[in-house]
């Protein structure tokens, strides 16, 4: 009965361990430097090429060498359900972010192997290429291509530091295949990933059914005032931009707690001019990251944050300037794929809650052209994007498993 069957949690544990060779950094416990299409990327690509082809799987790769690990369904006209996630890491990356999504994948495509079950949908596991933006900006950029957020030819164009292309390092490394990047429908995008953040492990919970990403706002603030002498300049004829500036960051802060446990705000720059210790300061340059899972809650924030930005004009007579930078709108997963993943988490007996992404992912993404859904699996004190970054062997299996069922309910469900 495909409903009992359970993925290897030991060979799923070797396989993280072996491929962590490729990138591994001397000298730490797990810390991983795999950048995009640098040796070690492609040295752990082989090697996945290697073990998809040794359980008989088609690999086929696109025009930016994500690769395609597909295994035959049983209904020739059905698009495949694919399990996605990335195998490039951080410059001091660990060896789980995006890895074990991979790798969980080609676990389920074993397991599937060695029951001899074959699933009506083909069963494809990808490695998109380039998740982490580390190498090459932006983030996220092969899954965004394929989605149609950016063109081929931006992509293939995008350098690395040292001037090198996406598209030379790509046509170097031997994964730029003949597809035109989403020339490929998919039945559904499965995603397993850790967590990066403390929630799960801080409830003790076993499994995050991850049900969207929240949406990002980025900004750019100036507040200007006039730069005046400490000593000689009193304090009712200050325009003090960093008095301001200060307001203002309370005033952020305040907009982050404004719904608790849903609205995020950060200031994570901020800079005085001319700096001198006394000189009160006439321009105070900072960011701010505002955070909500609904495009209503972001305007109710950035409304918010404008009347500040009045308050601090009308109140203290300094200029202040917002230029939005960047947006991400808010993703909302599949309720198929989130269901799927849902009732086998229950059947399996883990214990679970329902959850947001706090991060970008390849399925933020896949999302616009495929019904999608994603995993989460605690990580040790939420730390990811570090060398420190770590899991259990248990957590692994267990998210694997719930990846096995959910893809082997959907498959039933859903022509
Ligand atoms: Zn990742």
């Amino acid at each position: 009965m495909s409903a009992d069957l359970r993925i290897s949690g030991a060979r799923l544990w070797d396989s993280l361990g072996e491929t962590a060779q490729f990138g591994a950094i001397p000298g730490t416990d797990r810390g991983m430097c795999r950048l995009t299409l640098a040796e070690a990327d492609i040295a752990v690509r082989r090697w996945f090429v290697d073990a998809a082809q040794a359980i008989g799987m088609t690999v086929t790769t696109d025009r930016l060498g994500s690769i395609f690990a597909r295994r035959a369904g049983s209904d020739p006209d059905l698009a495949p359900i694919a399990i996605g996630s990335h195998l490039d890491t951080q410059p001091t990356g660990g060896r789980f972010d995006g890895i074990l999504g991979v790798l969980a994948g080609l676990e389920v495509a074993r397991t599937l192997h060695d029951a001899g079950i074959v699933t009506r949908h083909p069963i494809e596991v990808i490695d998109w290429t380039n998740e982490e933006g580390a190498r090459f900006a932006p983030a996220m950029v092969a899954s965004g291509v394929f989605a149609g957020v950016f063109s081929l030819d931006y992509a293939l164009g995008q350098t690395d530091r040292d001037g090198v292309t996406l598209g030379e390092a790509l046509a170097q490394s031997g994964f730029a295949g003949d597809e035109a990047p989403g020339d490929h429908p998919l039945a559904a995008h499965f995603e397993l990933h850790i967590e990066q953040g403390p929630v799960l492990e801080a409830a003790g919970l076993d499994i995050g059914v991850v049900s969207g990403v929240q949406g990002i706002r980025w900004y750019d603030v100036v507040v200007k005032g006039q730069t005046c002498h400490a000593g000689t300049t009193p304090m009712a004829l200050r325009r003090d931009a960093l008095h301001g500036a200060a307001r203002l960051a309370i005033a952020v802060d305040g907009i982050g707690r404004s719904e608790p446990g849903v609205s995020l705000s950060t200031i994570g720059l901020f800079q005085a001019y001319p700096g001198s210790r006394n000189t009160a300061p006439g321009e105070v340059r900072l960011t701010v990251d505002l955070r909500h899972p609904d495009v209503a809650g972001l305007d109710r924030m950035e409304a918010a944050l404008g009347d500040a930005i009045a308050a601090l004009e009308r109140d203290l007579g300094l200029a202040v300037t917002l230029n939005p930078v960047w947006s991400s709108p808010p993703v909302e997963f599949d309720p198929g794929v989130i269901a799927a993943i849902a009732g086998a988490t229950q059947r399996l007996g883990y214990s679970h809650r329902t959850m947001l992404s706090g991060a970008g992912h390849d399925s933020v993404y896949t999302a616009r052209v495929a019904p999608t859904g994603m995993i989460f699996v605690p990580c040790e004190n939420g730390i990811s994007h570090n060398i420190a970054e770590n899991i259990t062997p248990a957590e692994a299996e267990r998210g694997a498993n719930v990846l096995l069922q959910a893809v082997l309910d959907y498959d039933r469900r859903n022509a």
